[in-house]
């Protein structure tokens, strides 16, 4: 009776299901976007369980973000029609956290180590290199943390970068130094850095095969998907993961109660676990980071026997959106050539639009995206992608002068913030007692009179007495420092010790090894707030920026409540630990009706109706810092691919052909990439402005395209000047996402106290005069609905918006 799994393969073409059911030790699964690889690797995984072949608990699934492995868990579960707990479906960096967290010991690690992100790494690197005077040799912290990075992802540590080392090289010599020094500062932090997860894992794993035999034994089928972007570290884990457990850790195993019966083969054995890989060559994007497309391209050499399967038909956008992607594409060579095809038709034609200016261009997409949402689209459907984070102030300005509900993915930073970092010093400082970068952070925070100088007595004296930075704190009295700092130093070691004895759990808590009996995360961060008087002193402050900094750290506060009520039993370490793995696209939130916002890297493995594709312009895509780089070209190129196979039904490519970059305006060329799409695929749009300016109606992308090939023609829409021009000028400062979107909300323009009904006329800076149709909401979230007699229907938010009444 195969009837489950019929159901379980249902809606699968032959490939699909081929991969599907293919039980050999190694499946490769290459195939272009949209094919429906992630969807496989979901079918696999409820088929093995449906089958009774795995248990939830064998197996091991690698996905891209936090989010992908929550979406994975969700669609295996109601494919199966029951939960399935005890599956291991996360990111590389979240399964070797629970790893290292377990066996923390066996590597002389506290398993509540700190994980440091990169401003941490930064701090370190920063008081390190002043230290030893590296800056004189060029060093910076930036550089540094660069090479360090590269280092650990190929599995490179200071004893064998010390083996190597050229002597005769000052700089190489210094690096060798820097690298040691932080390597030894995160060791007695009890901390590791980002890449540092990966590589101690790939560590423990090699020097105790005992602890590597658990988790072979344990996981029998690992799939892992967007194969391509893994580095060398990250291929090296699942080598380890994958090899087979000899006869006599087996038995050692069986002798340490490991329950190993029914495992193993002839030989005495456990073979290695089943491995299935699915990935596009064409979507690395991570190079930069240390991916290596060769753990694709060699993977038949290293697992021998492996089967491969080839993916072809897309199931999510048109025809037209794949044609694009095809020829696009197809421009980098050392590629197998593939071509996705749709059955299901051409769809509409893309279309083209070139901007003046970025306002202009912002003002296109957001236009394009009302057009949308009247036609039905949700908001939530559509996705407006860049290529670097600066891109957003643009897009912001007029998204929220047109009052349309948006959010920017992973540009909020809320953990990156400073009063956000001091709140998690206070309680990595109390779940981590060695990190003496969170106490040296909170020592002085809020001002309590502990000056430097006091912090480089307490460390001296630390250093000299071989104790940390916290029991150097608790004997403040034999300091010689003066009474009144002496007192501030010992009621913030109690406080936070005190803190420390609210997660003890009780006695039958320790018994049963649950967290029964210790307070929960909010609690103890309302301990450490009350006592530290962290949001008291912000709220009493006359800066006006603090009072939404004692906001922040109360949304922490509120965060830390939801965390407790859906993690019932997990304690402080947990929440430290998910705090410190989120990525970007992790904050991607389904059910909000709004526009999603984020970077081309962040958009790697998602779906939307309509994607607008902005900034196509030499210099942001290709990059700069990649155009001059071997490779560089190919993979801003792949970039580009990603993100025009995000979209299903409609595609915008956008562009302006002037934009301020680091305060400067310039202008731009478009995209070396834009040539290579076809003509008969886009259509390319005009704005009312640029035909009064140009006299012409010629479809400027076009146009501004004639420029490659030296036919001229170009200059005259490059030339143009306007006012959106002008007005851009004058606020080219390059200031950070939120002030800008306060200066726009707040500062600059407040029509609070304009009333506007039905009937009015009105005139805007950008789209002249207009007859107010209708006014909604209320308050400051009043929203006038103008037609204006040349730019058409607008909605715009009256207390910002530039008009005044007739
Ligand atoms: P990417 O390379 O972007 O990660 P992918 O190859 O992982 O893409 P999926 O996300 O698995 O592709 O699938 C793309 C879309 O096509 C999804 O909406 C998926 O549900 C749908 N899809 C995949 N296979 C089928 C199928 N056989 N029938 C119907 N829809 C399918
Ligand atoms: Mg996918």
């Amino acid at each position: 009776g195969h009837a489950a799994s019929d159901r379980l393969t249902a809606g699968l073409n032959p490939q699909q299901r081929e991969a599907v059911e293919y039980r050999g030790q190694a499946l490769l699964i290459v195939a272009g976007a949209g094919s429906g690889k992630t969807r496989v690797l979901t079918h696999r995984i409820a088929s093995l369980i449906d089958g009774r072949e795995a248990w939830p608990s064998q197996i091991l699934a690698i996905t891209f973000t936090n989010k992908a492995a929550a979406e994975m868990r969700e669609r295996v579960e109601a494919l199966l029609g029951e939960a399935a707990g005890g599956m291991w479906i996360s990111t590389f960096h979240s399964a070797c956290v629970r790893i290292l967290r377990r066996e923390a010991e066996a590597i002389g690690l506290s398993s509540t180590f700190t994980i440091y992100d990169s401003a941490d790494q930064r701090t370190i690197l920063k008081r390190i290199i002043k230290e030893l005077d590296a800056d004189t040799l060029g060093f910076t912290p930036a550089s540094a943390q660069a090479k360090i990075s590269k280092l650990k992802n190929e599995l490179s540590d200071v004893e064998t970068y010390a083996r190597n080392v050229n002597t005769n090289d000052p700089n190489d010599v210094m690096f060798l130094e820097i690298f040691r020094q932080y390597t030894r500062r995160l060791r007695d932090a009890s901390a590791l850095d980002f890449d540092d997860l990966i590589s101690e894992t790939v560590y423990l794993f090699r020097a105790f095969p005992k602890v590597a035999a658990l988790y072979q034994r344990r996981f029998r089928h690992i799939l892992v998907d967007e194969y391509q972007d893994t580095n060398h570290a990250q291929y090296a884990l699942i080598r380890e993961l994958t090899r087979p457990v000899e006869p006599e850790v087996v038995a050692e195993l069986d002798a340490h109660g490991v329950l190993v019966r029914g495992l193993t083969d002839a030989t005495g054995s456990i073979p290695g676990a089943s491995l299935t890989v699915v990935g596009d060559s064409d979507q690395s994007i991570y190079a930069f980071r240390g991916a290596d497309i060769r753990n694709i391209v060699e993977f038949e050499r290293d697992f021998p026997g492996a089967k491969v399967v080839l993916l072809e038909q897309n199931y999510r956008s048109t025809q037209n959106i794949l044609s694009a992607a095809n020829a696009v594409i197809s421009n980098n060579f050392d590629r197998k050539d593939k071509k996705l095809w749709t059955a299901d038709g051409d769809g509409d034609k893309i279309t083209g639009y070139t901007g003046y200016s970025a306002h202009d261009e912002a003002q296109f997409v957001a236009d394009e995206i009302e057009a949308l949402h009247r036609a039905g689209v949700a908001y939530r459907d559509i996705a407006v992608f860049y290529r670097t984070n600066a891109q957003t102030r643009a897009l912001e300005e007029i998204f929220v002068r047109s009052a349309l509900p948006y959010r920017v993915v992973g540009g909020t930073k809320f953990y990156e913030r400073a009063e956000i970092k001091d709140a998690m010093a206070y309680l990595i400082a109390v779940a981590n007692p060695l990190d003496e970068l969170a106490i040296r952070r909170i020592l002085n925070t809020p001002k309590r009179g502990i000056g430097p100088a006091t912090e480089t007595a307490i460390a001296s004296f630390a250093e000299q007495n071989d104790l940390s930075f916290r029991q150097a704190m608790r004997a403040a009295d034999g300091l010689g420092l003066g009474p009144k700092v002496t007192k501030a130093i010992l009621e913030l070691a109690t406080l936070l010790d005190a803190a420390a004895a609210m997660l003890v759990p009780s006695q039958k808590g320790i018994d049963e090894g649950t967290n029964e009996g210790a307070s929960k995360v909010s609690e103890v961060l309302a301990f450490l707030m009350e006592g530290s008087k962290l949001v008291e002193t912000l709220r009493a402050s006359r800066d006006p920026q603090d009072e939404t900094r004692a906001e922040n750290v109360e949304e922490l506060v509120a965060q830390t409540k939801d965390f407790d009520r859906e993690n019932p039993g997990a304690g402080l370490v947990d929440f430290l630990t998910q705090v410190s793995l989120v990525a970007a696209a992790d904050e991607l939130d389904d059910a909000s009706g709004t526009v999603s916002l984020m970077t081309l890297h962040t958009a790697k493995g998602l779906e939307y109706h309509a994607v607008f594709l902005t900034g196509l312009e030499e210099g942001l895509l290709p990059h700069q810092m990649s155009a001059s780089e071997p490779g560089g070209p190919a993979e801003e190129r792949r970039l580009f691919y990603v993100g025009i196979t995000r979209a299903r039904k409609r595609l915008y490519l956008s562009l302006a052909m002037s934009r301020a970059q680091f305060g400067e305006v310039s202008v731009a060329m478009p995209s070396r990439y834009l040539q290579e799409i076809p003509d008969e695929l886009v259509d390319w749009k005009q704005s009312p402005g640029m035909a009064n300016s140009r006299g012409g109606s010629q479809p400027r992308a076009l146009n501004a395209r004639r420029g490659f090939g030296g036919g001229g023609g170009g200059g005259g829409a490059w030339g143009t000047r306007d006012r959106d021009l002008e007005r851009f000028s004058v606020t080219k400062s390059a200031a950070p996402k939120t002030e800008w979107a306060n200066r726009v909300t707040g500062t600059v323009r407040d029509n609070g106290d304009l009333t506007l009904e039905a009937g009015d006329r009105i005139r805007h800076t950008d789209f002249g005069e207009g007859t107010v149709r209708q006014v909604t909401g209320e308050g400051t979230k009043r929203i006038a609905h103008v037609a204006f007699d040349a730019a058409g229907q607008k909605k715009l938010l009256i207390k910002i918006a530039p008009i005044e009444k007739l």
